[in-house]
């Protein structure tokens, strides 16, 4: 599976010859300097790689397009130290495909008000050559985020490492394979969408395989294979006591297989994300349970009932929350609480909710499952743990990919479920219940969403910037008049 630590980023420093060579080398090891900086500050992901000084508009294009073919390299970090005329940077931005980040730093925290003179002012104007390369990536439409501030402060370093996180995943994701076992549940419409878009977008491709494809696969799993899974099960979960604990523990077995064999077909197909129907399972004898969970906790994306684009959008999240504290899951909105006061939203699935969430040490239960006409599925049961996060739907509204974030505080829940023989997340979404759901029926955005622990939105204003897709934000600042507003509006912006 691809990590998020193979990618690193170039740093390219625009100057001009006007200063003469010696502020040129001035120009150079400052921005060696601050580049070794910030690769040896351990907040960064991943390595940024010192490239040029560029002075001209051929040597500009020809960093861009090695940028731009090099498959490590998920993006170029820009910064002008001195004034570097932004006509130089036209042919070069109009090759650039992979993300770009423009940093408006400066070498020195403190104007030296005493001693500077004009020798200092011409070398240290990026106050104003950053104006000057942020002029001509406005007028062309450059996707780009811009971070400012002194390179060393941890709130700017803490940024870039998020723009960084979104870049990889954004590039990772050119190449992401989303397996489909069966087709979308029929007539749903949320979950369905434009697989041809989805490419061109976001690079996302989903084939879709007959169940029988994988059942030829379940069939080869062996004994030994089995067995090495359970004894990783029994590590990381508890097994609970049934009444027929021979026939649990067989149910158990059965998942084990499946994983297997889901795992093997992903590897095969250099797939890291996959779908599973319930209306589709000929050929299985449980639907696809505790082994979607495992296989969702060690980095796979899911969803259920073919929903493509959020089993991608699971992986894309893990990926840029990898080795971060915290989980992402697979979730879908079930029920409400909605007493004055304590009004929450209670997400689960029929089974699938990835681990990753949960505090503390989920249990293997085996419950009969009164959907999809198979036999007791096995399941992880838990709870998420308190904490905050967001939840993200990724929709398609015909003309354009949107994808809706909702800033949501994971909160214990007051009484124990006793009967639930789920995975559950009760939360507390933001600014208040009432005004995030209603924001979020308006939006259009899913049933089914990505919950995450380990990001919070600036990462998906960062990924969607990147993938020029619309990102409607539900956060604390949120009012449903300016929510409604923005709806509009972009759908006028996204038109065009
Ligand atoms: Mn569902």
């Amino acid at each position: 599976m691809k990590s998020i630590f193979e990618y690193n980023f170039w740093f390219l420093t625009g100057s001009q010859h006007l200063y003469g060579e010696d502020a040129l080398k001035e120009v150079e090891k400052d921005s060696g300097i601050i580049v070794d900086k910030l690769n040896s500050s351990g907040v960064l992901p991943c390595k940024i790689i010192y490239k040029a000084i560029l002075v001209d508009s051929q040597s500009i294009e020809k960093t861009i397009m090695a940028a731009d073919s090099d498959t490590d390299c998920a993006g170029i970090i820009c910064w002008m130290h001195t004034f570097s005329p932004a006509k130089m940077w036209i042919n070069g931005l109009r090759a650039l495909s992979k993300p770009m980040l423009q940093i408006n730093t400066q070498f020195n925290v403190k104007i030296p008000y005493r001693t500077m003179d004009m020798d200092f002012m011409n070398l240290n104007q990026s106050a104003h050559g950053d104006r000057e390369f942020g002029h001509i990536t406005s007028r062309m439409d450059i996707p780009r985020s811009v971070i400012a501030g002194h390179y060393e402060n941890s709130y700017f370093q803490q940024r870039l490492a998020k723009w960084m996180r979104a870049a990889a995943a954004a590039v990772a994701g050119r190449n992401l394979t989303i397996v489909r076992f069966g087709d979308n549940m029929r007539d749903v419409a949320v979950t369905d969408g434009d697989k041809v878009e989805a490419m061109i977008k976001l690079g996302w491709s989903v084939p879709c395989y007959g169940i029988g494809d994988l059942v030829e696969e379940v069939n080869q799993v062996t004994d030994a294979e089995i067995d090495s899974l359970m004894n990783d099960y029994k590590k990381l979960y508890s097994i609970a006591e049934h009444d027929d604990q021979d026939f649990a523990l067989g149910q158990i077995r059965e998942q084990a297989k499946l994983e297997v064999a889901i795992e093997k077909f992903l590897i095969k197909n250099s797939a890291e994300a996959f779908t599973t129907n319930f209306q589709d399972l000929h050929g299985l004898n449980q639907l696809p349970g505790l082994a979607c969970q495992h296989l969702m906790a060690k980095g796979y994306g899911f969803a259920g009932e073919g929903d493509w684009k959020t089993a991608a959008m699971v992986r894309t999240l893990k990926m840029m929350g990898e080795d971060l504290d915290g989980g992402c899951s697979f979730m879908e909105d079930y029920t409400y609480n909605l007493e004055d006061g304590k009004m929450y939203n209670l997400g689960a699935h029929m089974l699938e909710i990835c681990p990753s969430i949960t505090g503390t040490k989920p249990s293997i239960e085996v419950h009969p499952l009164g959907i999809g006409d198979r036999k007791d599925p096995a399941r992880l049961v838990f709870d998420a743990k308190a904490g905050s996060g967001f939840t993200c739907s990724i929709v398609d509204m015909g003309s354009r990919f949107r994808i809706v974030t909702n800033e949501v505080e994971l909160i214990d829940a007051p009484e124990k479920f006793e009967k639930l023989p789920v995975a559950r997340a009760l939360w507390k979404p933001l600014p208040d219940f009432l005004t995030a759901t209603e924001a979020w029926i308006l939006s259009g955005a899913g049933h089914h969403n990505t919950l995450t622990t380990a990001l919070d939105i600036e990462y998906i204003q960062y990924y969607a910037e990147i993938v020029r897709i619309e990102h409607l934000a539900i956060d604390s600042g949120t009012s449903i008049r300016q929510f409604r507003n923005e709806d509009r509006w972009n759908r006028g912006y996204y038109a065009g």
